[in-house]
């Protein structure tokens, strides 16, 4: 098989996909063969641009907004993709929130709207993933998988972070939610992983790296010395999706150049 093409045939949904991270898995699956549905809330051009770059290589995607926290939105965004492309095997659970405050000043609102997206999505999006790949069934020439679920969680489902209680909750949530499913999926031949970036330069941490200081205390907490690309993402959710790793469910991925290596130690302790 070429090894360019190794989801050819295959459709994929990518949700947060007009930046950062999620465009980047975006044209990686494309770039593999997979034809891409590039959700988006808002900034609908972005999402157009997203599609664009991957016609204009010769792949096929289109853009659907929906807000994935929203139970009829995600349903009609699947409804729309099956209709589209007959069913979808792929699903990328990428879009995500923080809203940061001190734990003693944050909002319920807060609390909720991390909540909502960052976990409430990923349940809601998984469930109609799971609910098409059952109702398609086994395609032998397409895949081993009945389907496959990647969820985009982060370095803090395990590392603590002060002032970010909403999303640290939501993300240790993720973490479970996804061993629970691909415990209760695999004899189906449902694969559920996790990719957990550490720092990886996007919009979302824009205010860390954007200044020499912000940069300087952020490599602290890296022991490869350098920030994160999109791209180092993409790469895996690229591997997961694909049959080189089909005897892998439950697992996470942490993709973060050692952050989960308690760096302050190399020097100390
Ligand atoms: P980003 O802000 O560029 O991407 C987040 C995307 O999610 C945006 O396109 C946004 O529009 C979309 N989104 C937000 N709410 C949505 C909703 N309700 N419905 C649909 N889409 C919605 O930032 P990013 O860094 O690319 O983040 C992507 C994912 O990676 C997030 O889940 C984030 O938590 C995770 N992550 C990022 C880093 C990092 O260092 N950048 C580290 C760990 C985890």
């Amino acid at each position: 098989m070429d090894n360019n093409a190794v989801l050819e045939g295959q459709r994929a949904l990518v949700t947060g996909a007009s930046s950062g991270i999620g465009k980047s898995i975006a044209l990686g699956l494309a770039g593999a063969g997979a034809k891409v549905v590039v959700n988006y809330r808002a900034g609908g051009d972005k999402a157009a641009q997203v599609v664009e770059e991957i016609k204009d290589s010769g792949g096929e995607a289109f853009a659907i907004q929906a807000d994935v926290s929203s139970e009829s939105e995600v349903q009609e965004m699947f409804r729309q993709a099956v209709q589209a492309w007959g069913s979808i095997d792929i699903l990328v659970n990428n879009a995500g929130v923080q809203k940061d405050a001190p734990f003693h000043e944050m909002t319920l609102e807060q609390w909720n709207a991390a909540l909502a997206v960052d976990l409430t999505g990923q349940f809601l999006c998984s469930r109609e993933a799971v609910r098409e790949f059952k109702r398609r069934g086994m395609v032998p020439q397409i895949s081993r998988a009945l389907g496959k679920i990647i969820a985009i969680s982060s370095v803090h489902d395990t590392i603590p972070w002060a002032g970010h209680a909403n999303y640290t909750a939501a993300k240790g949530g993720v973490k479970m939610l996804m061993k629970s499913i691909a415990q209760e999926l695999a004899p189906e031949h449902i694969r559920v992983n996790a990719i957990s970036p550490g720092a990886i330069k996007t919009d979302i941490n824009k205010s860390v790296w954007g200044t020499p200081e912000g940069m300087e205390g952020l490599l602290k907490l890296v022991p490869a010395g350098r920030i994160g690309e999109v791209e180092d993402i993409a790469k895996a959710v690229v591997w997961l999706a694909s049959d080189e790793s089909d005897y892998m469910t439950g697992e996470t991925l942490y993709i973060d150049g050692g952050m989960m290596l308690y760096p302050s130690f190399r020097t100390g302790g």
